[in-house]
């Protein structure tokens, strides 16, 4: 039985798509049990429906037409119930239905195991005999370790789309694909696909005839794909920030110098043809930094890939032809770079969708910036077939329907119509203050880094910078930046923002963040080599950004300094000492500047039991909600496993957050939140309710936090927040903080549309 069953997990897993893995799969196990039909249904959840999917025994017509609503027949009797069936006079059970075209057999032999996945019902696996005869308990043993691997596989095909597609072979309903919301919002229009204009990985290796020529065809190339980065960068201007556009600029850096050009030469020099030798110089590059288990980094490999298309494209001599973009554009793409999202007109594009990516990613992040709904992370989409394609995207959900019927698009533009309305309502709170209907100030400030856009941070209404990540300006360059780049990249955003306060974070790499050129490899790196700890370690580096952000901030006087991941007192005493060296260092070098304000941020529980020590030596607190979330609750913030478990909202999380500011403010210190919850409309109630001073947020979320703010009282917060730790779960909590927002006739922010 190991045997068989071995060789049925094999076939499964190598098995090219879903419909072969369940065909294979009824094949053993008719044959290995001698039945006389085995089947597999899946539960389409739509209809709640389990329909026929793969069968050896019953005709191959049935497949997709054969159906049983949940509770109806044996095989809606199993899904209902979530139980295995094991029956030797199965026509005699009052569930019995005869199989529709085989009325004049018998089955009286019957086992229907269900298939269930993280506790949902995905299908119902089926072996009948004709005979009386009852399936013994290895053999029902056998068949439930087969439901258990099959419920992996169904489970990984429905969140790539594969289930959608096989059902709507059938016509059965709308196909819809889940993903991941990358961007809030709603879009309907045509899919055009994004691919790269030349494909390295095509590119065979051949041998250079004149290797001079070979290296002129190639430097045109360069200089030709600069002159288009820089026509890009150029559109940009003045729909992202100056830090956007620097990715391009940061792009054309790349082709300067010994990097991707002086390795490509050597290439060439040993024999290599043009393109072969960009192809195996963006592979090694590519390779460095797909190896880091980093969101960031992946993305870095993405433009560098790109770069290197780009490049080909030109060696190849076909020169760029922009696509005729339709009126309403949605580019989906395996893997959208930022070049190719720039390359389409703001003006059609209504959203995107990517294969690859997380809510961190790269093309999440820039479509939140320029506000563009956005569903990432939808792999196994089948992205050839989708071109010219209808499509809605849901970027709330994270779902997007293909080819929708009249029905389902019509209700969508009507949502996206009223998702303007909104907007546009939307907009007329920018200049008023963020306040509750009984006058409570909370400030609302912006979270900003690489690609958050510090234009539309400012533009959003914020009061200054809550949090400016500091890594992000790390992370596209290939070495550390020296302290005059940092001091500059620093100004920017403080003369941006001045007279209003920017809270520069200094260097929080490991974890998931870590540097192309500065790779920290860790079995466990949440817990080990992160933020302050490997900054402590290296005053090299601290010290000279300690000075950048000083001297960037004279003569403007609105610089806030916070160290993050300081999990116990004598690193903030070591923190401090290297400040204050930083600070006479810059003083004695004759820069006037006044002493900034200095901050911790709380994302380590440890904090939680030592704030009355630390209050004394800060001035502020930030709370990183993000990471103190995932060390309360045990829960890896990336890991997709356990992300039902990670919630903001969980109680201890909220009895947290209390804890912190009552201390806080004990100390007579302020308390901001940074962390994603800040800017989760559903949780500002509860927030505002513990007191925290300030909340800092992305910018497309601020004008939504804005508005659930102008709506309730600050006294009705703290009613709200008193109910809600009455509660037991996240999920109540959010279903009782979403109502609230419902009745407040501010339903459009929590769903598409506007109520
Ligand atoms: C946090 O942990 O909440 C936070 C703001 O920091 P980051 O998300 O950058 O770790
Ligand atoms: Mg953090």
């Amino acid at each position: 039985m190991l045997e068989i069953l071995r060789r049925i997990v094999q076939e499964v897993s190598a098995a090219p798509d879903l419909q072969s893995a369940l065909d294979v799969t009824v094949a053993h196990i008719r044959r290995h049990m001698s039945a006389d039909i085995c089947s597999v249904y899946l539960l389409d959840k739509a209809s709640n429906h389990y329909i026929l999917m793969s069968t050896e025994g019953i005709d191959a017509s049935y497949v997709g037409v054969l159906r049983f609503a949940s509770g109806e027949g044996l095989v809606g009797l199993v899904g209902e119930r979530e139980k295995l069936l094991n029956l030797d006079d199965a026509a005699n059970h009052p569930h019995y239905q005869a199989i529709v075209g085989q009325h004049d057999k018998t089955y009286n032999g019957f086992v229907g195991v269900p298939i269930i996945h993280h506790r949902h019902p995905m299908g119902v696996l089926v072996v009948r005999h004709k005979d009386s005869r009852r399936f013994n308990d290895q053999e029902e043993a056998f068949l439930v370790t087969i439901a258990a691997q099959l419920a992996g596989a169904i489970a990984h095909a429905e969140w790539g789309g594969d289930i959608d597609l096989l059902l709507t072979r059938q016509n059965v309903t709308d196909p819809s694909f889940d993903g991941l919301p990358g961007s809030p919002g709603v879009g309907v229009g045509t899919v055009m696909i994004a691919y790269p204009s030349a494909d390295l990985d095509a590119v065979p290796q051949r041998k250079a005839k004149d290797i001079e020529k070979e290296i002129c065809v190639f430097k045109k190339a360069v200089d030709k794909t600069k002159a288009d980065l820089h026509a890009i960068s150029e559109q940009l201007a003045g729909q992202v920030s100056t830090e956007d556009q620097a990715l391009f600029h940061a792009l054309s850096l790349m082709l300067e110098g010994n990097g991707i050009v002086g390795r490509t030469i050597e290439h060439i020099r040993t024999g290599c043809w043009a393109s072969g030798g960009l192809k195996l110089t963006i592979e090694e590059r590519v390779k460095f930094f797909s190896n880091v288990e980093d969101a960031y980094l992946r993305e870095r490999a993405s433009d560098i890939r790109d770069l290197g298309q780009r490049i080909l494209m030109h060696i190849q001599s076909g020169d760029r032809q922009a696509p005729p973009y339709p009126k309403n554009t949605i580019l989906v793409g395996k893997e959208i770079s930022a070049t190719m999202l720039a390359d389409v007109p703001r003006d059609r594009l209504v959203a995107l969708v990517s294969v690859q990516g997380s809510a961190l990613s790269h093309v999440a992040i820039l479509a939140k910036a320029m506000g563009v709904p956005a569903v990432v992370g939808i792999e196994n989409l089948p992205i050839a077939r989708l071109d010219w394609c209808e499509m809605i995207v849901d970027g709330y959900r994270g779902r997007i329907y293909v080819s929708p019927s009249p029905v389902i698009k019509q209700e969508y533009q009507r949502l996206v119509k009223e998702e303007e309305e909104l907007y546009a309502g939307l907009e007329a709170l920018r200049d008023l203050p963020a306040e509750t209907t009984d006058g409570y100030r909370l400030p609302l400030f912006a979270n900003t880094g690489l690609v958050a856009d510090v234009m539309s941070s400012k533009n959003s209404g914020a009061e200054g910078v809550g949090l400016y990540r500091t890594e992000f300006p790390f992370m596209i360059r290939d070495r550390f930046p020296g302290e005059e780049e940092q001091r500059r990249i620093y100004k920017d955003v403080l003369d941006a923002f001045a007279p209003k306060k920017v809270v520069l974070r200094t260097l929080d790499i490991g974890g998931d963040k870590s540097l192309p050129y500065f790779p920290i490899e860790e079995d466990n790196p949440f817990l080990g080599w992160r933020g302050i700890r490997v900054t402590l370690d290296h005053p090299e580096i601290f010290l000279v950004q300690l000075r950048a952000m000083l001297k960037a901030s004279a003569g403007l006087d609105n610089l806030h300094i916070l160290f993050p991941m300081i999990s116990c007192e004598s690193e903030l005493d070591e923190a401090l000492i290297l400040f204050n060296r930083a600070y006479e260092e810059v003083l004695s070098e004759g820069v006037d500047i006044k002493k900034p304000q200095l901050g911790v941020m709380i994302e380590v529980p440890s904090m939680l039991y030592i704030i009355d020590n630390i209050a004394p030596k800060v001035d502020f607190f930030s709370i990183g909600s993000n990471d103190l979330t995932q060390y309360l609750l045990a829960v890896d913030r990336n890991n997709t496993q356990v992300v039902a478990l990670y919630d903001g909202l969980q109680p201890a999380v909220l009895r947290a957050l209390i804890h912190i500011v009552v201390r806080a403010h004990a100390h007579e210190k302020t308390v901001s939140i940074c962390g994603e919850i800040a800017g989760d409309p559903v949780a500002v109630i509860a927030l505002l309710g513990m007191g925290v001073d300030c909340l800092s947020m992305s910018a497309a979320s601020l004008l939504r936090v804005k508005w659930v703010l102008r709506s309730f009282s600050y006294q009705e917060s703290q009613r709200v927040l008193a109910e809600i730790l009455e509660l037991t779960s996240a999920n109540e909590i959010r279903t009782h903080l979403e109502a609230l927002l419902v009745q407040k006739g501010l339903g459009g922010l929590v769903r598409a549309g506007k109520e």
